[in-house]
């Protein structure tokens, strides 16, 4: 027996069972039940923005095969869906849509940004219509790189975000803390996306004061 091992006396999470308990109960953590349970249902929700939404349906047809993590399930609804792929170029038109989406989506819930343009705007970065990145308005937990990522590399961004929720503690996460998690505010898309987080500062730009009249203006209004 290697000196890793516990006593016998002992389970591996060190605690004490008898003899005739061995073999026919198991100890184990609530955190570690309810992270198994959604690790193995994370339901994601069905829809996509662009070219890495293509990638994305691969991914869930039957060549790599979905199910055997137990995400196969593809929601239509946010309401029963707790993970956002965002695969495709986030634009100023969409953003709304995104964060309204977000806010619908039952806790606990994440978000996974698939590719260049989901991370950080890729090539259409600083473009007049597009988000340099979707984490600039709802958490991400998740970022995928490549343009696009292959099916592959998003199932490595999956079995990361499996890895994210076995490291999380019913008592820690965000969602269950007193008060709870308020909704994200929705961006407004007038001219250009404005975001409502941003009016404080907006408030505390004084306005320009008001240009002095010219000499000639003056004497032509008298
Ligand atoms: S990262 Fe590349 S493949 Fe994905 S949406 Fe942007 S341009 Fe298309």
């Amino acid at each position: 027996m290697s000196e890793m091992n516990p006593p016998e006396n002992m389970n591996s999470n060190g605690y004490e069972v008898p003899p005739e308990m061995r073999n026919n109960i198991a100890i184990t953590t609530l955190d570690k039940i309810w992270n198994m349970g959604r690790r193995y249902s994370v339901w994601p929700m069905m829809f996509g923005l662009a070219c890495c939404a293509i990638e994305m349906i691969c991914t869930a047809a039957s060549r790599y095969d979905l199910a055997r993590f137990g995400m196969e399930v593809m929601r239509p609804s946010p309401r029963q869906a707790d993970l956002m792929i965002v695969s495709g170029t986030v634009t100023k038109k969409m953003i709304p849509q995104i964060v309204r989406l977000y806010n619908q989506m039952p806790e606990p819930k994440y978000v996974l940004a698939m590719g260049a343009c989901a991370s950080g705007g890729g090539p259409f970065k600083e473009g007049y219509n597009v988000v340099s990145g979707v984490d600039k308005y709802v958490p991400v937990d998740v970022y995928v790189p490549g343009c696009p990522p292959t099916p592959q590399a998003l199932l490595h961004g999956l079995m990361k975000l499996q890895e994210k929720i076995d490291s999380e503690s019913i008592r820690t996460v965000r969602w269950y803390q007193p008060g709870g998690e308020e909704p994200i505010p929705v961006p407004i898309l007038g001219p250009d996306i404005i975001d409502p987080r941003d009016f404080p500062k907006f408030k505390s730009v004084k306005a320009a004061p008001a240009k002095a009249e010219t000499a000639a203006e003056s004497a032509e209004a008298a």
